[in-house]
């Protein structure tokens, strides 16, 4: 098979959690940084299709990317590591690789044949790598899950069988383990990797390369040590030293020579890497010269995983700020308007996130509202901004039912409802929902053109007119109450070029108070970030500024 790209197969052994996402994401980076065009994919193992109808206390948060494909959270990192532009092709699960071949046996694609899962899921495992494949330098393939899991060993015989359908000088597997220090023995444990390797290779996958997780770096007699055992190359182990800023690891990744290794394995010349910008980064990072405390009202506040990109942005927001950001996440459940004061200082801005479900909405109006009043800089982002379109309507605008049909479907002022049909702008159909739409697969998904008006808080902050944003959610501001709201003060600074949908809500008499019906955080970047996270941020420095000493 001929194929221009090259591919670099990373897999996980001993636990789950090492951050093999994180290293995906830091190994494209590093090849970019050689003038490397990269793509990343992952391939999860579980059966459902997409992890769009999954609980996030599971599996983390549901990214979205510009498609509206809803994908694994380790597409954030990808996106936020490198340039790839990703989509529907970048996450694979069984669930999906399973429906593809079943949709083709219905059909009668296989008519005759018995379809088994070599060669037949194998062979679309095979078809779904290389659908990323050809346009790019570099194809890295992350593999979900850990080496031993039952359900991940159809997509490792496809990575088993894809060297030598593209040939072994284009195909690299890069193997995650933990090297733990044990304190009572005083010494590092190189066992657990020996093991994982022993696995990988009773399936018949020899890594290339080992990238060890660990607290403290491997002395060079360790790595010799595992290097025997593991049948690799000295130099071919890899100190993964925890950090205390993930954007460090592709610079620590580079110190133990990991590129360089990567591009020496697969025969490919390219220029030294440049990594200044990583370098700059890192340091602005780690010396900041504001404070500042940001408190997120949700409902998974238990599980940080479940605001990966949110809280990425918000350190984003941060960095170009010179501020280093302390998330406070406050139980929405447990907010009452008796605590809330309490519960919300000292905050230097409130934001409340996207969500589902009813849990924990009036400790989000709660929220809202107090931001209003104490003049506290708010950031409402999807339902967060539902949230501040009722709480404005309920207190500021004269409707005590106000209400999202999807909490009260009784509500005499549905502010936020199903809006029965729509014109999708992008893909130029009407669209039809009501409340006995499916949950997967039915919401307004990916990006979506918006209009910003003159002299708001928007338009300052993006510095241009028309901007593109991501969505997933299924209700919508109601335009009934857009004159009510309107008059009672509120302003809608952000439409569809159609002005059907409002995308945007703010508040003039206050220092930063914006909702906005999309996910901006899906967008932000570590050397790029996302304008109204950098607006937000810097309203919550001038707030700590103002902030008396001695509270906080
Ligand atoms: N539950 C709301 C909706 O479906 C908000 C969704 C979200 O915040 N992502 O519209």
């Amino acid at each position: 098979m001929i194929c221009n790209s090259k591919f670099i197969f990373v897999t996980g052994g001993v636990l789950s959690s090492l951050g093999k996402g994180l290293a995906s994401a830091a190994i494209g980076a590093l090849l970019e940084s050689r003038g490397l065009s990269v793509t990343i994919q992952k391939l999860d193992p579980y059966i459902n299709v997409d992890p769009g109808t999954m609980n996030p206390f599971q599996h983390g948060e549901v990214f979205v990317t510009d498609d509206g494909t809803e994908t694994d959270l380790d597409l954030g990192h990808y996106e936020r590591f490198t340039h790839a532009k990703l989509g529907r092709d970048n996450n694979y699960t069984s669930g999906k690789i399973y429906h593809a071949v079943i949709t083709k046996e219905r059909r009668g694609d296989y008519l005759g044949g018995t379809v088994q899962v070599i060669p037949h899921i194998t062979d679309e495992i095979k078809s779904s790598i290389l659908r990323v494949a050809d346009k790019v330098d570099i194809v890295i393939v992350e593999i979900g899950g850990t080496i031993g899991d039952i359900e991940s060993l159809p997509f490792l015989e496809a990575i088993r069988q894809f060297k030598a359908d593209v040939g072994k000088e284009n195909v690299l597997y890069i193997h995650l383990t933990l090297v733990p220090y044990v304190g009572t023995a005083g010494e590092l444990k190189t066992k657990p990797t020996q093991h994982s390797v022993k696995e990988l290779r009773s399936i018949g996958i020899q890594p290339d390369i080992l990238l060890c997780r660990t607290d403290r770096y491997l002395s060079q007699e360790i790595k010799r040590k595992i290097a025997l055992f593991c049948n690799v190359g000295v130099e071919e182990v890899i100190t993964a030293k925890d950090v205390e800023c993930i954007y460090e690891v592709p610079l620590v990744f580079h110190n133990e020579g990991l590129d360089d290794r990567i591009v020496d394995i697969l025969h490919i010349w390219t220029r030294a890497p440049r990594l200044e910008a990583w370098e700059q980064l890192i340091q602005r990072y780690k010396t900041p010269r504001h404070d500042v405390t940001i408190a997120i009202v949700g409902k998974y506040v238990d599980l940080t995983e479940s605001y990966k990109s949110l809280n990425e942005a918000l350190y984003h927001g941060g960095i170009a700020n010179e501020a280093r950001v302390q998330l406070k996440f406050v139980d929405s459940e447990t907010i009452t308007p008796q605590n809330c004061a309490e519960l919300l200082t000292p905050a230097d801005g409130i934001l409340v996130p996207g969500g589902f479900g009813s849990r924990g909405i009036e400790g989000k109006i709660c929220a809202a509202e107090f931001a209003r009043e104490k003049k506290i800089p708010y950031f409402g982002i999807c339902l967060g901004m539902q949230i501040a379109v009722i709480e404005f309507a309920r207190h500021a605008a004269g409707m005590p039912d106000a209400h999202s049909s999807e909490f009260d479907p009784q509500t005499p002022h549905p502010v936020i409802y199903l809006m029965k049909e729509w014109l999708d702008e992008k893909t130029g159909t009407v669209q039809h929902r009501d409340v006995n739409s499916d949950k997967g697969g039915t919401m307004r998904l990916g990006a979506y053109p918006c209009n910003l008006s003159p002299d708001t808080i928007a338009l300052r902050a993006y510095g241009m007119q028309k901007i593109s944003e991501r969505h997933r959610h299924r209700y919508e501001f109601n335009n009934t109450y857009a004159e009510k709201l309107q008059n009672a003060g509120l302003v809608i600074s952000g439409t569809s070029p159609s002005g059907d949908l409002v995308e945007i809500i703010e508040l003039r008499e206050h220092p930063w108070y914006l909702g906005c019906q999309f996910h901006p955080e899906f967008k932000s970047r570590p050397m790029n970030p996302h304008p109204l996270f950098k607006s937000f941020i810097a309203a919550a420095v001038r707030q700590a500024s103002a902030r008396p000493r001695g509270t906080g």
